[in-house]
């Protein structure tokens, strides 16, 4: 578990509300619908901490949690809502390229993968923003728990296969079940470790 208390501290819409950069800080990306909440949820150990961030007019906002006293996890709204208007798709693009390339503190996104899709070309969008913001990804496959031996098999080599052309891609892949649990120690770990 992380040291100290986990905590919402605020909704961010552009730069100038973004909190000091003064702790380590790792976001979170993903499709909506991939399991965003559910791992935050699970990670912090807090039922409903991302809660706020799935309640509508928060759904565009970058929502900043406290782990303890040194690190910020960060919850990127999720992408690819089809019916969400140009205006604003293209408002919260704007502020997500100037925080991936402008935010020093940032040590490394994490980018959700439904285990039963794969990359999508949805996904795509985002890692090559990450690759040309020059930010560190690693790839996390959510609801593993869903999905057969052989399709997770099959979509864990698609997955690797579409990293291959990425070059901010963390070769690493952690594979998680927020209902079951499995992988979450890991990425709790890989999180605390990061300086
Ligand atoms: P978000 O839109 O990315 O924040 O997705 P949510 O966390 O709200 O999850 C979307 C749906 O997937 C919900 O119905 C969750 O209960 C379900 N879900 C999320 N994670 C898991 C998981 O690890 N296993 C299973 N079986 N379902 C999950």
């Amino acid at each position: 578990m992380f040291c100290g208390p986990v905590d919402f501290v605020k909704g961010v819409v552009a730069m100038p509300g973004l909190p000091p950069a003064d702790r380590v800080e790792v976001c979170f990306a993903g499709r909506s619908n991939v399991g965003k909440s559910s791992l935050i949820n699970a990670l912090t150990g807090r039922k409903n901490m991302a809660r706020a961030s799935n309640t509508p007019g928060r759904t565009q906002e970058i929502n900043y949690f406290s782990l303890g006293e040194s690190r910020y996890l960060v919850d990127l709204p999720g992408y690819g809502y089809a019916e969400a208007p140009v205006a604003t798709v293209q408002k919260w693009q704007a502020l997500l390229k100037q925080y991936l390339q402008g935010r020093q503190t940032l040590r490394r996104a994490f980018v959700l993968i439904d285990t039963r899709h794969g990359v999508k070309k949805v996904d795509e969008e985002i890692l090559t923003l990450l690759d040309k913001s020059a930010v560190t990804f690693q790839v996390v496959m959510t609801k593993m728990d869903k999905v057969n031996k052989a399709e997770r098999e099959a979509n864990l080599a698609q997955t690797r296969a579409a990293l291959a052309r990425h070059p901010a891609a963390y070769p690493e892949i952690v594979m998680t079940s927020s209902e079951k649990g499995d992988g979450i120690e890991t990425l709790r770990a890989i999180i605390a470790g990061l300086e």
